[in-house]
């Protein structure tokens, strides 16, 4: 079985999913944030909008009140107020005024108000004298809340396609009301109905469309930046752990120091061989080779000559090779090349081939010159003439013994297993 390769795929889709997932919650979080503090800020400018005006107007009666109403030249057409007991006066001049109370003033202010399209307000109570003061239905509510003791009463309403703000606050009694009204049982301090502002907020609400709208917009392409940077990162890391997962796996299965295949990659690689040639009745051979007197020269050139002695027999062995041919590092100056399709008789001449080069190759080390020769021992299967496919130590066994053989019977010499 060749090692699993793992499946990085589900971890780093998870790892992406979760990110992701971290980075929508962080962005909606922000945007939602944005967008509830524009809305905020929008609401109270809005407030302090209706507040201005509800001040202002207070203002306005206040110095009205404070005069005790106050007298105007009346024109031809000019209603006197009919809620007055003597509302009209001849001056001296022979003038006729008229007297304009801090009720009907408002009424008026109001009416050139709403003339000019700017804003509209309504001073109300629950028991108006005049049934034009009588209030509405947002009116009336907040009435009833002011007798609970709020201050203050916002609505929206559409009317006629646009959208209006609505604000109203009470009116308190102060002291100049009660020269006029002590005697309607006025109490100092009491709310005596209140006026309410009225103003078209159909642009600030386009606006609120459009920021809403944008904000969609800048969320969409935050999100979509970031997911596109966070799929650019995982990508790059998976490529990364991929090169590094090969090289890990490359150098597992490498000897360091003559970079061929080492033992264990070659003992899995020769079961898988083995049992492939029994499948397809296809011959397999092993040549195994150890260098001669290595530790002779060793000893002469030292251990850094022998090392690179070794890097020279791999390099010219690794010539030898056909690309389907399996070279490796056994152990020591141990060498084991696993040939399949390869019968005996090409075996033997690979060997000999091999012999020959190694022996007329000269490694440098420093300034030394060395030569070395090598003992084989090759071992053939053939599944069309051998019953049982062979144990894979045993195989390895008889190219050994065929190599020692061979050293015994001389050395740089190509010993056959029978
Ligand atoms: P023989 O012809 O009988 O094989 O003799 P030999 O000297 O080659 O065999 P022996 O087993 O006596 O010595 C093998 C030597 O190989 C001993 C050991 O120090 C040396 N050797 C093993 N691995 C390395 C290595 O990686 N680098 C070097 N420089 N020497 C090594
Ligand atoms: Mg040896
Ligand atoms: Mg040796």
């Amino acid at each position: 079985m060749p090692p699993q390769k793992p499946d990085y795929k589900s971890p780093w889709k998870r790892f992406a999913v979760n990110i992701s997932m971290v980075i929508l919650l962080f962005i909606s979080a922000l945007f939602t944030g944005i967008y509830l503090n524009h809305q905020k800020s929008l609401e109270q400018e809005l407030k302090s909008r209706a507040q201005a005006l509800f001040s202002s107007l207070v203002v306005t009666r206040k110095w009205n009140a404070l005069h005790g109403g106050v007298f105007v030249e009346k024109t031809p057409g000019m209603e006197s107020n009919p809620y007055l007991d003597n509302p009209d006066i001849v001056a001296g001049n022979g003038k006729t005024y008229t007297k304009k109370n801090p009720a009907l003033m408002t009424r008026e202010i109001s009416e050139i108000a709403d003339k000019e399209g700017v804003f509209q307000f309504h001073i109300t109570s629950l028991k108006p004298l005049n049934p034009n003061n009588a209030p509405d239905s947002f009116e009336q509510q907040a009435l009833l809340r002011f007798a609970q003791g709020e201050t203050e009463s916002i609505s929206k309403e559409e009317s006629g396609g646009a959208t209006y703000y609505r604000y109203m606050a009470p009116l308190f009694v102060e002291k100049p009301c009660l020269a006029c009204h002590a005697a309607q049982g006025y109490q100092l301090g009491e709310v005596r109905g209140g006026i309410s502002v009225r103003f078209n907020i159909e642009n600030m609400e386009r606006a609120l469309v459009l920021n809403r709208l944008l904000l969609g917009l800048l969320f969409t392409v935050t999100l979509a930046s970031f997911l596109a940077i966070v799929r650019r990162l995982v990508v790059a890391l998976q490529k990364k752990l991929a090169v590094a997962e090969a090289l890990i796996r490359e150098m597992a299965i490498t000897d360091d120091l003559t970079k061929l295949k080492n033992r264990r990659f070659l003992l899995t690689r020769f079961e898988e061989e083995l049992d492939r040639a029994t499948r397809y009745r296809h011959p397999l051979s092993c040549i195994f080779f150890d260098i001669d007197r290595f530790k002779q020269v060793n000893d002469t050139y030292g251990h850094e000559a022998g090392d690179t002695v070794l890097k020279t027999i791999s390099a010219t062995a690794l010539e030898q090779c056909r690309q389907t041919d399996i070279l490796g590092r056994y152990g020591g100056e141990e060498f084991l090349m696993i040939l399949p399709e390869t019968d005996q008789e090409q075996a033997c001449s690979l060997a000999e081939r091999l012999r020959q080069s190694i022996a007329n190759r000269t490694s440098i080390a420093d300034q030394d010159q060395i030569r070395v020769t090598a003992t084989f021992g090759v071992a053939c299967y053939s599944p069309e003439t051998s019953t049982t496919r062979p144990d894979l130590s045993d195989f390895i066994k008889q190219a050994d013994t065929a190599m020692l053989e061979a050293k015994t019977a001389g050395r740089n010499r190509v010993g056959i297993a029978p």
